[in-house]
């Protein structure tokens, strides 16, 4: 069985999500470069350098923001309590935390993508909750938007407000739609006197929602006939929360992250005058894209910040505990999680500071490392935090509050557990992120061969399209077959040998991509495993690439040249392995058997599998009414 044929609404809203897809490249890309074979070092390396100003300004609030954590913010209690003090965040404001990101001619900080990423990074080490009521609203909420694309009038009426903590939100998801907006339900008609808009409509998860005074909301207006065909708008909006017909109707609780103030939010027939509209009519899911890949840098850095942390735990016990004869650590099964732990966040940490310092140098396109930033990094803090609780043994599993009870060490390894896990879902999951960078890597395939990808293509169509695209490949295959990194990588020394795989891998990979386009052709969008394979293999070339010019940097600075080199080294084997199985895997797989299985699955095939009624589950009310239903 193959994956399903898309149905007339899936078209639409991959029309919609292409409509609203940002495909200029004005920049180069050192990942775009990279899906080509073009194995662009220079664009990432020398590893950016912060400033000596920039470094200075944000050490001074980074000091201040420290001491105001340990005195004021108490994240076991935020925990237990499931509630953010507002004192805390009154504090938070006078400090200016709120205004990190908002140019000071408006009364923010102007901090640099590096400067307010240290910060998130710090808070990340004390308190989820926290980072999350601070870069909710300024890394998607509505100065980001306003930066972005904001008029100079709508720039001075609202930046000073957010600056000085009016707190602010970003609503997009609905019950009905998340990794896929562009259907949403809310609405934005034109008021009768053509003076603003009325909004109708629900907006689920925001983040910040229960305290927010304004919003960015994203709703559909009207439809729009564009060459003959109507298309829909989706409209971005600023809304004051104290308008009539705003309503928080629930305050949603979590796993994790238990802290925050997060809101199911209700529009009825709600005013929003026509300067409240940010961009243009119809750019609105566009806006909400960009702002969401601008603001993707927040998550990995904060990731691996905490990723720092747990290393810190994990030596400590791993030298204290001492069980049959030795400490944990050196029993070869946890000292090689160790090692796999220290050399992944050395990545991690890598992967953060290179894009924020590339963000803030400006001279190359980052959406693909934004997105793989985000993509690596939670993944690999979710499976140190993984490992960590492992370690600890029992300890991991219990709270940090009944380890104090009993006089242990309250560190606390199931909370950051509980916290960490929502990274790989809010903005963008993991599999979204997947499908953005493969939509991508494809994307200079589908401008010369485009044609090949479409279902429906004539052969009047295809002939001439294919001999254009086979002139230029015919040209370009060959240039992937040809060895270029040989004696370019002397300068980092036993690193040097990574890079040269890199290279090599990259050309492979780009031939990976033409062959998988040429034997999947339309059905290539639907093969996902082939297409997340593919970027699993760009994600850790990135991630090599990252470490190795990391630990140079480091080593130029004075840093321990052999540990710095041996994170990284360590690191690049690992990667190696990955990418490697994902290589020999690539077209070598039982993809479509698996996909057999779960389509049997969900039919409910298996329902004996699951010990429906019969015994081993215990039933839910509707299971039995299911089962009842099923005997009449
Ligand atoms: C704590 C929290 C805070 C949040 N904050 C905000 C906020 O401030 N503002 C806001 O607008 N939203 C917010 N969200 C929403 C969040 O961004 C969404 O949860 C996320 O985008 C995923 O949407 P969903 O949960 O509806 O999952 P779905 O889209 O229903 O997806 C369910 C699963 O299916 C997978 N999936 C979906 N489509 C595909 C596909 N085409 N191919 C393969 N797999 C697919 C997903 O990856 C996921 O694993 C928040 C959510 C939470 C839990």
């Amino acid at each position: 069985m193959k994956p399903e044929q898309k149905t007339r609404g899936a078209e639409e809203a991959m029309e919609v999500a292409e409509a609203s897809r940002e495909t200029e490249w004005e920049k180069p890309s050192f990942v775009g470069d990279l899906f080509l074979g073009n194995y662009r070092l220079d664009l990432i390396h020398p590893f950016p350098e912060q400033g000596v100003d920039d470094k200075n300004a944000g050490d001074a609030f980074l000091a201040k923001l420290e001491r105001f954590l340990s005195e004021n913010v108490d994240a076991e209690k935020i925990d237990r309590d499931a509630e953010y003090p507002q004192e805390v965040l009154e504090g938070l404001k006078a400090l200016g935390a709120f205004g990190m990101k908002i140019p000071v001619e408006y009364g923010g900080m102007g901090f640099s993508a590096v400067n307010y990423n240290r910060a998130i990074a710090l808070i990340a080490t004390w308190c989820g909750s926290t980072v999350a009521w601070v870069s909710a609203h300024q890394s998607i909420g509505v100065p980001q938007p306003l930066k972005l694309f904001g008029t100079a009038e709508q720039k001075k009426k609202w930046l000073p407000r957010l600056a000085a903590g009016a707190i602010s939100a970003f609503a997009l998801t609905e019950p009905g739609v998340g990794s896929d907006p562009a259907k949403m339900k809310t609405t934005a008609r034109p008021s009768p006197d053509g003076k603003g808009w009325i909004l109708n409509g629900l907006k689920l998860w925001c983040t910040n929602g229960t305290r927010a005074e304004l919003l960015v909301v994203m709703a559909q207006t009207p439809p729009k006939v564009v060459g003959g065909k109507e298309k829909k708008q989706i409209t971005a909006f600023v809304v004051e929360t104290n308008s009539p017909g705003v309503k928080v109707e629930h305050r949603c609780q979590f796993m994790g992250l238990r802290g925050i103030g997060n809101a199911l939010i209700s529009f009825k027939d709600v005013f929003v005058p026509n300067e409240n509209l940010v961009w243009g009519e119809g750019l609105g899911l566009k806006l909400a894209l960009i702002t969401l890949n601008t603001g993707r840098l927040t998550i990995p850095a904060g990731c691996a910040a905490g990723s720092r942390r747990m290393l810190q735990i994990a030596r400590d016990w791993a030298n204290e505990r001492v069980q049959w004869g030795l400490p944990i650590g050196k029993h070869e099964a946890i000292a090689v999680e160790l090692a796999w732990m220290a050399s992944h966040t050395f990545a991690q940490e890598a992967i953060a500071w290179l894009t924020s310092g590339l963000s803030d140098a400006g001279k190359v396109d980052l959406r693909l490392e934004a997105a793989m930033a985000k993509l690596f990094n939670t993944e690999v803090a979710w499976q140190i935090v993984d490992k960590l609780v492992q370690i600890r043994g029992g300890r991991g599993y219990e709270t940090s509050a009944s380890l104090e009870a009993r006089g242990e060490k309250p560190w606390p390894v199931e909370r950051i557990m509980r916290d960490m896990r929502i990274n790989r879902i809010f903005e963008g999951t993991s599999e979204i992120q997947h499908l953005f960078i493969a939509r991508e890597a494809v994307d200079p395939h589908m401008k010369r061969a485009g044609i090949i990808l479409k279902p429906d293509a004539t052969l009047g169509e295809l002939l001439p399209a294919l001999t254009r695209a086979g002139l230029h490949y015919a040209a370009w295959y060959p240039t992937l077959l040809i060895p270029k990194g040989r004696g370019k990588f002397g300068d980092f020394g036993k690193l040097g040998k990574h890079l040269r795989f890199a290279e090599r891998a990259s050309r492979r990979l780009a031939r990976a991509i033409f062959h998988a386009m040429t034997r999947f052709q339309a059905k290539l969008e639907r093969k996902q495993r082939t297409l997340f394979r593919i970027v699993d293999i760009g994600t850790d070339l990135f991630a090599m690439s990252a470490a190795i010019t990391y630990a140079q940097h480091l080593a130029k600075k004075g840093v321990d040249t052999a540990n710095a080199y041996d994170l990284a080294d360590h690191f690049c084997r690992e990667a190696r392995l990955r990418i490697e199985n994902n290589f020999r895997t690539l077209f070598h797989n039982h993809d479509d058997y698996s996909y057999q299985v779960a389509m049997t699955f969900m039919k409910g095939d298996f329902q004996w599998a699951e010990g429906m009624l019969v015994e081993g589950i215990v039933p839910t009310p509707e299971k039995i009414e299911e089962a009842i239903r099923s005997m009449v």
